[in-house]
C-alpha cells in the first residue's frame, strides 16, 4: 500500500486481545473477499480484564455470526441485569443501576417523576427507587429469565440483560470462530512498523524473527501500547485525569460463592472502588484507585481483605490513563480497543466501544480506497461516543455525598464539563432528562437511577401537580407490588444458567 487510493483487500490486525479477536470475527463474517491476518504475541499477553458488558453485546454476537448459547458455554458466562452501587451516595447506602425501563408511565410522566412528586408532597410514602425497576427487583433476588416479548403488559417485556464472561475465554472462543472462517493467526512479536516514505501510510510490520506482514488496512489492537496509531503515526492522546483520577487497578479472581448474583457490584473504597463480577467458575474482583492517593500495598490489603472467596491467583496490577486517542483513524490505521482510549471500567463500556468501533469500520469500510471524509466521520463519531460515556462516568463520582477523604472530596468538588452541568441543572429543576443525540449510550433510565440513587436533589416535573398525591402514591404502590410479584416468580439465576443447552439447535 503506497498512498491510499488502492482498494483494500488485505487487512492486518495487530493484537489478539478482546479487541483484536472481536474485530477479526466480524470482518471475517461480512468481508469474505478480504484476506485477514492477525498477529499476536503470547509472550506479551493481553490485559486480561474486561469481563462485564452492557446489553448491546447481544447485538454484537449476531454481527460476529456467533451463537449466544455457545458463547455462554465457552466463556463460563453468567447473566447481568445491571450494577449494584454500594456506598456511592453515602456510606451505608446502596442503589441499583438496572438495564431496561423503570416502572410504568402515568400520562407522559415517567415513574421517576411520580416518585419525585410523591417524595416531595408526602415524604415517606414511597419505597427506595430500586423497587420500581424489574431489573433491580429480579437481580437483588438472584432471579433471571429471558424477556417476555409476547406479553407487552408484563414488566418482563422490557427486561434487558447483558453477560459477564471470562475475558481470555471470550478471546479464545472468537479466535476459533474467526480461524474457522479463514482468518490467519500469526504468533510473533512486532518489533518494527514500516511506513511508506512518501505517503506516511503503514506498509507492513516486521516481527522479531524477521518475517514481514504487509497489508492495505491495519487495525491497531495492540492495547495501551498503541504501536501503530501512537508510536508510529504519532497521533496524540487527550488525558481526562482531571475528572477521572483513578489510574491503576489490582485484579484478582476468587472462588465462587453461592448465590451466583446476576449483577456486578461496585463498592467505594477510600481512594476508588472495588468491582465484583460473578462468573460460573469464579468471581472476578479488582480495586480501581488513584496511585497519587493510595499505595499498591494498601490497595492489595484492601482488595484481599474484601473478597467473598479464597483468592485463586496473585493480585495483578494494571496501569491505565483515562482519555481518548485524538484520531481513532489516521491514514490506513484504525485503532480499536485500548489503543483508541480508555475511560474507566465503572460502567463496563470498553467492550461496547470496541463494538461501535467495529460497526463504524464496517459502515465506512474503504473497499475502493481511503476517503478523508469517511475517516473524518469515523473520528467525529468516535469522539462523541467517548465524551458521552465520559460524562456519565464522571457523574457517578461527582454526585457523591461522601466527605472527609481526599479522593472523594476532590471528585465531589471538581469542576465538571459544561455538558454535564447542563444536565444537572435541567434535572434538578424539573426531573427532566432528554437524549440530545441518537448516539448517546445511556438513556434517561440510566441517568435517573444513578442521580436519584446517590441522593441528587431534584424537583418533579411541574405537570405532576395536576395529579392528586393519593393517586400517585397508590399508582406507585401498584407498580412496586406487580414488579415484586413478577420477580419472585422468576427462576433462580444459577439454576437457569446450569439448565441452558450448550448451543442453539441448527446454529
Ligand atoms: P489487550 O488485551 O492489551 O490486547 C493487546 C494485544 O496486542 C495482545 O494480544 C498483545 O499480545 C498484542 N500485542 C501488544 N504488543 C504487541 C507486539 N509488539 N507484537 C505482537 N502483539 C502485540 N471493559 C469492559 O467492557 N468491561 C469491563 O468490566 C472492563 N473492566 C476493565 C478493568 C480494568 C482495570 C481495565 C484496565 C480495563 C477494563 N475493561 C473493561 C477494558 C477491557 O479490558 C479492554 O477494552 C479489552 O480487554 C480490550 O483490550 P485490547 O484488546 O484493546 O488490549
Amino acid at each position: 500500500m503506497a498512498g491510499g487510493d488502492q482498494p483494500v483487500r488485505k487487512v492486518t490486525i495487530v493484537g489478539g486481545g478482546t479487541a483484536g479477536w472481536m474485530t477479526a470475527a466480524v470482518l471475517s463474517q461480512w468481508l469474505s473477499q478480504v484476506e485477514i491476518k492477525l498477529v499476536e504475541s503470547e509472550e506479551i499477553g493481553t490485559v486480561g480484564v474486561g469481563e462485564a458488558t452492557i446489553p448491546h453485546i447481544r447485538n454484537y454476537l449476531p454481527l460476529a455470526g456467533v451463537d449466544p448459547l455457545k458463547m455462554i458455554h465457552a466463556t463460563k458466562a453468567t447473566f447481568k441485569l445491571g450494577i449494584q452501587f454500594v456506598d456511592w451516595g453515602a456510606p451505608g447506602e446502596s442503589y441499583f443501576h438496572g438495564f431496561g425501563n423503570i416502572g410504568r408511565d402515568m400520562l407522559w410522566l415517567h415513574a421517576h417523576q411520580l416518585w419525585l412528586a410523591a417524595n416531595e408532597r408526602a415524604p415517606g410514602s414511597v419505597k427506595h427507587f430500586d423497587n420500581y425497576s424489574i431489573a433491580a427487583a429480579a437481580a437483588l433476588r438472584n432471579r433471571f429469565d429471558y424477556p417476555d416479548k409476547r406479553n407487552p403488559n408484563s414488566p418482563l417485556a422490557d427486561f434487558e440483560y447483558a453477560y459477564n464472561f471470562d475475558a481470555s475465554l471470550f478471546a479464545r472462543f472468537l479466535r476459533a470462530e474467526s480461524e474457522a472462517r479463514g482468518v490467519q493467526r500469526i504468533e510473533g512479536r512486532v518489533v518494527e512498523v514500516l511506513k511508506d516514505g512518501q505517503s506516511g501510510f503503514v506498509s507492513g510490520v516486521r516481527l522479531q524473527d524477521g518475517r514481514e506482514l504487509a497489508g492495505d488496512l491495519f487495525v491497531d489492537c495492540s492495547g495501551m501500547r498503541a504501536l501503530l496509531i501512537g508510536d508510529t503515526l504519532g497521533v496524540g492522546y487527550e488525558h481526562w485525569n482531571k475528572w477521572l483520577i483513578c489510574d491503576r487497578a489490582l485484579a484478582v479472581p476468587c472462588e465462587s460463592v453461592s448465590p451466583v448474583t446476576p449483577y456486578v457490584r461496585c463498592t467505594t473504597r477510600s481512594a476508588g472502588w472495588q468491582w465484583r463480577i460473578p462468573l460460573q467458575h469464579r468471581i472476578g474482583n479488582g480495586y480501581v484507585y488513584s496511585s497519587n492517593l493510595l499505595s499498591d500495598d494498601e490497595a492489595a490489603e484492601t482488595l484481599l481483605g474484601n473478597l467473598d472467596g479464597t483468592p485463586l491467583a496473585d493480585a495483578r496490577p494494571v496501569r491505565f490513563a483515562p482519555g481518548r486517542r485524538l484520531k481513532a483513524w489516521d491514514k490506513n490505521v484504525v485503532s480499536i480497543g485500548l489503543s483508541s482510549g480508555f475511560l474507566e471500567p465503572l460502567e463496563s463500556t470498553s467492550i461496547h466501544l470496541i463494538q461501535t468501533g467495529i460497526q463504524k469500520l464496517l459502515a465506512l469500510f474503504p473497499a475502493t480506497g481511503f476517503s478523508q471524509p469517511d475517516i473524518d466521520e469515523y473520528n467525529r463519531q468516535a469522539r462523541f461516543e467517548f465524551e458521552d460515556v465520559r460524562d456519565f462516568i464522571i457523574a457517578h463520582y461527582n454526585v457523591t455525598r461522601r466527605s472527609g477523604e481526599p479522593f472523594w472530596d476532590y471528585v465531589r468538588m471538581m469542576d465538571v464539563p459544561d455538558s454535564l452541568k447542563e444536565r444537572y441543572e435541567l434535572f434538578a429543576s424539573s426531573g427532566r432528562f432528554f437524549k440530545r443525540a441518537a448516539a448517546e449510550l445511556f438513556a434517561e433510565n440510566s441517568w435517573v437511577q444513578v442521580l436519584l440513587g446517590q441522593g441528587f436533589q431534584a424537583r418533579p416535573d411541574p405537570v405532576a401537580q395536576f395529579v392528586p398525591t393519593e393517586e400517585i402514591v397508590s399508582f406507585l404502590e401498584d407498580v412496586a407490588d406487580t414488579i415484586a410479584d413478577v420477580a419472585e416468580e422468576l427462576p433462580d439465576h444459577a439454576d437457569f444458567v446450569s439448565r441452558l443447552p450448550t448451543s442453539t439447535p441448527g446454529a
